[in-house]
């Protein structure tokens, strides 16, 4: 503020100055020595006051069971700083209101300052602040510097560029003229009147409370002020949704309020404001303008939220329908497009690993190796096309004689290899058994009227007790030579490599 205009504030006789019950108050409020009584005695300077605490601390603003009917009940309730606080707030809109105003719109004023007055109150309730009835006092006074200007300056507001509609054409108007704002001469005024250090610095950073920053742990008080002045004018100019959605996000900035809560806080505001009118005599608002309020911002927040909530819906299912692409992409990529068993480079990965763990953890394994019968007579009988047919056939007769956990793998050409992790010995043969078995059994269509049966031979390898490898590539070997014994020996028939008879005849499957 510049000097000049400070010089002329201080020697202005007729300063909104507090009357003596505030000024007592204010002088109480350093005291911390200060008890009920005191409080009391002031009061007694103005019965009404007391009354109208009375009424506070019975009103639903305060969710008591019993009647409050003395001022040492109410501080119980209240407390000793909010029952100041308030009285402060009654005593000061007594003393103005009745004052005549140059070129301010007298109602205008106060309607702003008691709905953000009552507003704060939900605004502090939502974040979690501890002394509300200071806030009221803040709030209500944020503009004071207003009725201040309007006094020491007689003809400022009486400019027909004046326009007090909207807060922020006011505060352009004082800069523009004055080089400052209201909310600098409101705090020095309350600085001068010597109320407590927060309530001054809230008022004078009403208009811009991001100047004091967030470290300050008064920020918090100072930004629910600001954004009670905020709403006031939503609620007093009609606010299209654009508005309600730029002050939410304030209350989401400065406070960490959600749309939910802004939207909350504006249900509240009916009620508050009605609460006020009735302690301060007074009406201030017409109902369908709060109604119309919350019906803009649940629009505006809600429904926007909402939208959002959609947004954030829609991209986790594509995530999930996307995730589930891949999955199937990385599926496809290690399955043979002919058979849909898994393919060669991932039965050699499936391989080594199964190999390693089972040899880590002592677990058993088994490997066989399986190999279609005179399956080159079946091409050059039926053609490559049956064969082909004949070979998805292998890979799902495979799959059902096996379990969940086996691998069915193509090896190559008309081999296939299955790795069964804990499977022993005994329990391989049983599988082979039942492969046998099924390849008996089951019949492929060749042509009209042509069937035939297909058999298979198999060599398994078991890494388990008293039979160990010492790489997969060994144990690979040691099914394909049971393999070589299968098919030598007839086909048709699994042969394990354990029961072949000497590491000599072991290899004899390389003699035709
Ligand atoms: P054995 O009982 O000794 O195994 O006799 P085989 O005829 O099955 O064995 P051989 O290794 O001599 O022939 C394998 C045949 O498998 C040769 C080829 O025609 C056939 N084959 C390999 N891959 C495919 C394929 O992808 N499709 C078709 N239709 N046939 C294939
Ligand atoms: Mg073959
Ligand atoms: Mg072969």
């Amino acid at each position: 503020m510049n000097q000049d205009l400070e010089a002329k504030l201080k020697a202005c006789s007729t300063l909104p100055s507090p009357p003596k019950v505030a000024s007592a108050l204010i002088q109480l409020a350093h005291d911390p020595e200060a008890a009920i009584q005191d409080v009391a005695e002031i009061l007694q300077m103005d019965p009404a006051l007391s009354i109208k605490i009375l009424r506070v601390a019975n009103s639903p603003l305060y969710a008591n069971r019993r009647n409050v009917e003395t001022l040492a009940q109410a501080t119980l309730i209240i407390g000793l700083n909010g029952i100041l606080a308030l009285a402060l707030s009654f005593s000061l809109v007594k003393s103005f209101r009745g004052e005549k105003m140059n070129g301010l719109n007298y109602p205008r004023y106060w309607q702003r300052a008691l709905i953000g007055a009552s507003i704060s109150r939900a605004i502090g309730q939502a974040s979690s602040l501890a002394s509300l009835e200071e806030l009221f006092t803040a709030a209500l006074m944020q503009d004071i510097g207003m009725l201040a200007l309007d006094r020491v300056l007689p003809k400022f507001y009486k400019n027909p560029k004046f326009d007090q509609t909207y807060h922020h054409h006011v505060i352009a108007y004082e800069q523009e003229h004055l080089g400052t704002t209201h909310a600098a001469i409101g705090g020095w005024l309350l600085a001068n009147w010597k109320l407590p250090e927060r309530l001054q610095l809230a008022v004078s950073a009403s208009d811009d409370p991001e100047r004091v920053p967030c470290s300050d742990d008064r920020s918090q008080f100072i930004r629910c002020v600001a954004l009670s002045g905020m709403i006031a004018e939503l609620y007093l100019t009609h606010a299209k949704e654009q508005q309600v959605v730029d002050v939410s996000e304030k209350g989401k900035d400065w406070l960490g309020l959600t749309p939910e809560t802004f939207t909350e806080i504006l249900t509240k505001l009916k009620g508050l404001v009605s609460q006020s009118e009735e302690v301060f005599d007074c009406k201030i608002q017409d109902n369908l303008s709060a109604e119309s309020l919350l019906e803009t911002a649940k629009e505006a927040l809600l429904i926007r939220n909402m939208q959002a909530f959609k947004q954030v819906e829609t991209l986790k299912h594509n995530t999930v329908i996307l995730e589930s692409r891949y999955h199937n992409l990385e599926e496809s990529s290690r399955l043979d497009s002919l058979t849909g068993a898994y393919n060669r480079s991932y039965l050699d990965d499936v391989i080594e690993t199964a190999f390693e763990s089972a040899s880590v953890n002592a677990t058993p394994l088994s490997f066989l190796f399986v190999d279609l019968d005179h399956f080159k007579k079946v091409n050059d009988t039926y053609g490559h096309q049956h064969g082909d047919n004949i070979l998805k056939a292998v890979a799902k007769i495979l799959k059902a004689q096996t379990r969940n956990t086996d691998i069915v793998g193509r090896y190559g050409g008309e081999e296939f290899f299955i790795v069964m992790p804990g499977v022993n010995g005994a329990m391989a043969e049983m599988v082979c058994n039942r492969v046998n078995a099924a390849f008996r059994l089951h019949t492929h269509n060749v042509g009209p009227h042509q069937s035939l049966t297909v058999t298979v031979s198999l060599g398994i390898a078991t890494l388990e007790d008293g039979q160990l490898f010492d790489s997969a590539h060994e144990m690979i070997g040691a099914a394909d030579q049971a393999l070589y014994a299968s098919k030598s020996q007839g086909r048709d028939r699994w042969t394990a490599y354990k029961t072949l008879p000497t590491s000599s005849q072991r290899h004899s499957h390389s003699i035709p």
